[in-house]
């Protein structure tokens, strides 16, 4: 069984490293910080953590998140007995870490999106799992893991975050059984509810209402999509707090749209798209922009100006006749 593959790796490594995905959210960091506490626990060992870009200051009261170490503060010529990658959909999804992975002697990839390619020595990709976080609880539960409160909370956050508070339809009553186990771990739900959704800054909400207000709608207004610019980040003060979080979703809220999508100027030429559908599987228009994801949540970065990134979407959508 995999996960006694995993168990062994573990046993028999002495470096391990665990990585979460760019743009980090609360699965993926959860999932590696209650990874990190789970080995912890139960083999008293020590991972190193890393993140490739900005953690949101959201996350910042998960047990163990000040030892994750940004990626340029690791030496790249280390080579771990052991690298785990956590909610990363895809080798490129963790950027700079490929090259620890790359010469890591065990390699484990622990997901659940249904467009992961099974790119690690072991993979453990649960595309039924609601989050990477409700994989790791499930492993927890074969290998007969203490969950100490600690661990609970990060995973707890995994799955909160993942199915928008229990409510998108990733959520099974398997999700629910696991957050039931969670809480009997010691989590307050309503404590980390607040955490993850009732610490957002005044500037966060002015923005998003900007960025909702300016949003366009085509197709009968079956797709709406609004673009997020960085002089618009900067006018409203953004400070390392994920100002788009939650963003795709409303714009998903409204009873004509079909289709959801914001795209994100990033640096020079290149764009993020978060796409959101309740009916349409559009994972496929993702991945034809060469990202990836769920059916009904997906992303892709785009190499081109926000303009041009859009362009090139609603040709997606229109080629494949999605709306
Ligand atoms: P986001 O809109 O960034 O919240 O992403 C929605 C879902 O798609 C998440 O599960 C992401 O992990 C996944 N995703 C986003 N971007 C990519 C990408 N470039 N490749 C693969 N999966 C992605
Ligand atoms: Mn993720
Ligand atoms: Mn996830």
């Amino acid at each position: 069984m995999v996960v006694n593959q995993l168990d062994f790796s573990i046993k028999n490594s002495k470096n391990i490293l665990l990585v979460s995905h760019i743009n980090p959210d609360g699965d993926t960091l959860g999932s590696m910080c209650g990874l990190h506490s789970l080995i912890l626990d139960n083999y008293k060992k020590q991972c190193d953590m890393t993140a490739v870009s900005q953690i949101p200051n959201v996350y910042k009261f998960l047990p163990y998140i000040d030892k994750v170490k940004h990626i340029s503060d690791i030496d790249s010529s280390r080579e771990y007995d052991l690298v785990i990658n956590l909610d990363v959909a895809a080798p490129d999804r963790c950027v700079e870490a490929q090259v620890l992975f790359n010469k890591a002697k065990e390699t484990i990839n622990i997901d659940h999106h249904k467009t992961n390619p099974n790119y690690a020595k072991l993979n453990i990709v649960d595309p039924q799992a609601s989050a990477t976080s409700e994989v790791l609880v499930g492993i927890a539960q074969k290998l007969d893991w203490k969950i100490s409160q600690k661990s609970a909370i990060c995973l707890y956050v995994g799955i909160l975050t993942d199915t928008g508070s229990f409510k998108f339809s990733n959520t099974t009553s398997r999700t629910l059984e696991y957050a039931g186990k969670l809480l009997d771990a010691g989590v307050c739900a309503s404590d980390i509810y607040q955490k993850c959704y009732e610490t957002n800054s005044k500037d966060m909400v002015l923005f998003q209402s900007f960025c909702i207000n300016k949003a366009e709608f085509t197709n009968n207004d079956k797709i709406a999509y609004t673009i997020v610019y960085k002089k618009d980040l900067e006018k409203f003060n953004n400070n390392g707090e994920d100002f788009t979080d939650g963003l795709t979703e409303k714009l998903r809220a409204i009873a004509t749209t079909e289709i959801a999508f914001v795209v994100k100027e990033l640096n020079a030429g290149t764009s993020k798209v978060s796409m959101r559908s309740r009916t349409k599987d559009i994972a496929q228009i993702c991945t034809a922009l060469g990202g990836g994801g769920h059916t009904l949540a997906a992303g892709a970065l785009i190499k081109a100006t926000p303009q041009k990134a859009v362009k090139m979407i609603l040709n997606e959508i229109n080629n494949k006749n999605l709306c």
